[in-house]
């Protein structure tokens, strides 16, 4: 989806930016930009990919920009809609993660409709800012002013024409971080964007807001008190993004299967509370989306056979309109290789309101479902960066396996898992032939039925 980054430093912001969108790309977007303070803002856009923005010159003696890749919400993937956005007075620009549900209610209110270029929310924001600051004269009590009057999700990262050594950042239901080292700063949606350059992260929650120079980040709750953060290591880190001697990243990841069972079974541990917990549910829920659910429907299969509970499976899409009957004793699974689902960030919020036992296993350690859920599981998968999950979603089912293991103790777990290993490497050593067959087999045929029962079914 959509990508964020920002820098602020003593040295150059174009290698970041570039570097960030492109690391940001295998998310998914339809438009990019950047914008540099350089004697004033500099802004450039590209519809499609990001490659062109590293070929247009940009002004390499800025240290201060923000950068964006955009998935269309509202008006389509063009230039003018593409971020960051100008305010309509001209001194905010910004760019924006999310959705604002009032933008048309703002514009009336603050007279901005005949003035507005573009069809998008983000423009709105960028414009009422700009009011806001104008008013009051501080840009923290600005942007605090703006979160009570923005209804809906948004990280938004700014820079203010008065003060050209600062970024402003500030969040609601849409994640973004603070990288630190040596006299320079980041913001990202996403740790993974510049976790090669940047080892340390803040994560900023719900409404809090940061001013962040070279120098200095700091970071204040919704009443304006500042928040001491504790920094994180990406794990991202140690993952090699290169492709090697493969095609395309599927075919990378399709063959890290293997080494992920093995590092499952190295680095596997239970949280004894946990452990409890699935010991007294007399009923587990399974949250999740797209291959995540897929992958809950054969852990379904796993953990009914294996602890001999009742299990269901529920889209996080659905759970908003339909939620289960609240069972006692009944544990809340949140299946998601990023932890950032939003469908299945809502239906957590929904949950924590009736002190249900919320787990998520997640691919990402810091995501928001990790950090929101009363226990985290994390798959080891490493990143992935193809958008069809392969190696998460085996290690989604291989962690539900041991999480059931674990209190029923019906198979040696460990010994499972290395076979399985062994047998994904036989299948990739013959993967020449099986496309073959596939490719013969499928070839001028018009439609393909794929026919299972149970687990099989889930697969199919
Ligand atoms: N709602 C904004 C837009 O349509 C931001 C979309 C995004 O998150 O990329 O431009």
């Amino acid at each position: 989806m959509c990508g964020i980054v920002g820098h602020v430093g003593q040295s150059a912001s174009v290698p970041y930016l570039l570097q960030g969108l492109t690391n940001l790309e295998y998310r998914g977007y339809d438009s990019a930009g950047v914008a540099l303070w350089h004697n004033g803002f500099v802004i450039e856009k590209v519809v499609g990919v990001v490659a062109p923005l590293t070929t247009t010159p940009l002004p390499l003696e800025a240290t201060l920009g923000i950068g964006h890749t955009r998935w269309a919400t509202h008006g389509i993937a063009n230039h003018i809609n593409a971020h960051p956005h100008t305010s309509v007075d001209g001194r905010i620009v910004l760019v924006h993660n999310g959705t604002i549900e009032n933008y048309k209610e703002l514009a009336t209110e603050y007279g901005l409709n005949d003035l507005l270029q573009s069809d998008t929310d983000t423009e709105v924001v960028a414009s009422v800012l700009d009011r806001l600051v104008t008013k009051t004269a501080s840009m923290t009590d600005a942007i605090q002013q703006l979160m009570q009057q923005l209804h809906g999700s948004f990280a938004l990262v700014i820079m203010d024409a008065t003060t050209p050594d600062t970024l402003y950042a500030v969040k609601h239901r849409s994640p973004l971080l603070i990288g630190l080292q040596d006299n320079q700063h980041v913001v990202v949606s996403d740790a993974s964007a510049l976790a090669d350059s940047f080892t340390e992260f803040y994560v900023l929650e719900d409404y809090e807001y940061a001013v962040i120079t070279a120098s200095n980040a700091l970071i204040y709750d919704k009443q304006g008190h500042e928040v001491k953060k504790q920094k994180f290591i990406p794990y991202q880190r140690s993952i090699d993004r290169s492709l090697g001697v493969y095609q395309h990243y599927m075919q990378k990841e399709i063959e890290e299967q293997p080494v992920v069972m093995r590092r499952l079974i190295k680095e596997w541990q239970m949280d004894e509370q946990l452990q409890t917990h699935i010991k007294e549910a007399v009923r587990i829920v399974i949250i999740a989306s797209g291959t995540s659910y897929h992958a809950g429907l054969v852990g379904k299969h796993l953990l009914e056979a294996m602890l001999q509970k009742p299990v269901d499976v529920l889209l996080g899409s659905e759970f908003a309109y339909f939620p289960p009957i609240q069972v006692d004793h009944s544990l809340y699974l949140f299946l998601s290789q990023s932890g950032e689902t939003m469908d299945s960030i809502r239906a957590l919020e929904r949950l924590q309101a009736s002190n249900a036992v919320t787990i998520s296993l997640t691919n990402a350690e810091h995501s928001t479902l990790a950090r929101l859920t009363n226990y985290h599981v994390y798959l080891h998968a490493g990143v992935e960066v193809a958008v069809a999950s392969t190696k998460a979603y085996t290690a989604q089912i291989a962690v539900l396996a041991l999480l059931a293991n674990a209190v029923s103790h019906t198979m040696n777990v460990q010994v499972e898992l290395a076979n399985v290993a062994l047998a994904m490497e036989d299948v990739i050593s013959r993967s020449a032939v099986i496309h073959d067959i596939v490719r013969s087999s499928m070839n001028d045929q018009r439609s393909s039925f794929f026919i299972g029962r149970g687990v099989d079914y889930a697969l199919a």
